[in-house]
């Protein structure tokens, strides 16, 4: 059986695999799998396209009998919120959250506002693989798709009601956001207005061709905030991806600093201000071990996860909950909001920290001990990866380890994460130690043992 999904949802190249017919294709598919009758909340970012797949996939809805509301351009988290709180049993953000420009893609959401698991998304694949098209009568094709207003405005409300609006308003902050030119530019400045926050914006029109940076909100696209940030003495930087699900934040010295770091420093605050959630957060295994070690004076289990933000989600409430789910790449969760990533979810909260201790954003990251880091990759098939895998679990016998996703060590001055890529055929590898000598040792070593099993031989 084909596979249509990815980690988080359908993603092709407009006008090339994404095309009209398919997007009609997969929203009977989706159609047939939410049910005649059922309510499902529709929206997109601003990448190109958008309209083309919105108009047939609300097409392919409609044709399974399904009452579409239309919510337009909206970040994912405010579909994902509206859909949780309101009478809907299901969304469709269109979008391809962080992917270069040319790409677009769907996400389906379930009742409860998190991406459906993956054994909807198999069902969804067997529907449209089998060519699924109900043949319903006329008279039951009768309900145009509705307009939805107000989807942003509740959104921002919800997220302004979970902070401390006063003590952030009498800070005073300044703070240069980076919306990626995508729908994040209509909700992140009306929010930091309500929290009378002074914004200095970049790449914050819209604009389909992206022409400020790529949707991803990396160091090395976020160079211009990051700069800005430093030029009007800003007092935090943020960086959205094209969806608005991810915040990377600058500090005011200009520093941009990945999702796990920040993850933890918000974290920590929230064990203290939400105590009746469970004392632990949920984490990517490609995440920094100083995630640990910095939540650990605090109480705070660290459960690692696959790799993966609905694989997060998932676990995270089927398993009673905890105060914070996150990923290494700026996504987000904050449980008593919803437990999906959400970037001015973030952003608000890491405000309140800043107001509440009453120091600076760099104050806050410098707390956070400094690790040398490598990442690195080597092509590999699955089963030479897996292979890979096996030897690196013998070598490393004597150390703690997480198997869930590849293999990670926890070696004391080191830690490691081999594990195969779920988009290409390679071998990733990313590692950290306070001294750099260390692991570039370790990852010399993991390579040697990684290319015993290459067919190919030797790297
Ligand atoms: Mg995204």
């Amino acid at each position: 059986m084909g596979k249509l999904f990815g980690t988080d949802g359908v993603r092709g190249v407009v006008g090339f695999d994404l095309t009209p017919e398919f997007a009609l294709r997969l929203g009977r598919a989706i159609g047939g799998f939410f049910g005649r009758g059922s309510r499902v909340l529709v929206g997109r970012d601003v990448r190109a396209g958008g309209d083309i797949v919105a108009g047939a996939l609300v097409a392919g809805l409609l044709s399974e009998g399904v009452k579409v509301y239309y919510a337009g351009l909206t970040p994912t988290p405010a579909i994902q919120y509206v859909v949780k709180n309101e009478f809907y049993d299901g969304g469709v953000m269109i979008t391809a959250s962080h992917n270069p420009p040319e790409y677009n893609g769907v996400k389906v959401i379930a009742g409860d506002g998190i991406e459906v698991p993956r054994e909807d998304e198999v069902k969804i694949e067997e529907l449209y693989f089998k060519g699924h098209g109900s043949s319903l009568e006329w008279r039951s094709l009768a309900e145009p798709p509705e307009g939805v207003t107000g989807v942003v405005e509740k959104y921002v409300k919800a997220i302004v009601d979970q902070v401390d609006v006063d003590s952030i308003a009498k800070r005073g902050f300044k703070v240069v956001v980076d919306c990626a030119n995508s729908v994040t530019a209509l909700t992140t400045p009306l929010l930091l207005r309500k929290l009378n926050v002074r914004v200095v914006s970049i790449n914050c029109h819209l604009d389909p061709l992206f022409p400020g940076r790529e949707p991803e909100p990396r160091p090395d696209t976020l160079v211009d905030a990051a700069t800005l940030v430093v030029s009007s003495r800003a007092d935090l930087g943020v960086g959205h991806d094209g969806d608005g699900d991810r915040a990377i934040l600058i500090d005011d010295m200009g520093r941009i600093h990945w999702g796990d770091r920040s993850g933890a420093l918000l974290a920590a605050y929230a064990s203290t201000k939400w105590k009746s959630f469970p004392r632990r957060v949920y984490t990517g295994v490609s995440s920094s071990v100083v995630v640990e070690d910095y939540l650990k004076p605090y109480g705070v289990e660290v459960v690692w996860t696959p790799v993966g933000s609905v694989t997060i989600a998932r676990m995270m409430k089927s398993e009673g909950g905890a105060i914070a789910g996150f990923e290494e790449n700026g996504g987000y969760m904050h449980v008593p909001h919803q437990y999906v990533r959400d970037g001015a979810m973030k952003l608000a909260l890491f405000l309140e920290v800043m107001s509440s201790y009453g120091v600076k954003s760099s104050s806050l990251f410098s707390k956070l001990p400094e690790y040398h880091t490598i990442k690195t990759k080597v092509k590999a098939s699955r089963e030479e990866a897996l292979c890979a895998i096996e030897l690196l679990k013998e070598r490393f016998s004597g150390f703690r380890m997480v198997t869930i996703d590849g293999v990670k060590v926890f070696g004391g001055d080191f830690w490691v994460l081999v594990r195969p890529s779920g988009t290409e055929p390679v071998i990733r590898i990313m590692g950290e130690a306070s001294r750099k000598e260390r692991i570039e040792e370790v990852v010399a070593e993991v390579k040697n043992i990684i290319s015993l099993c290459l067919r190919g031989g030797g790297l």
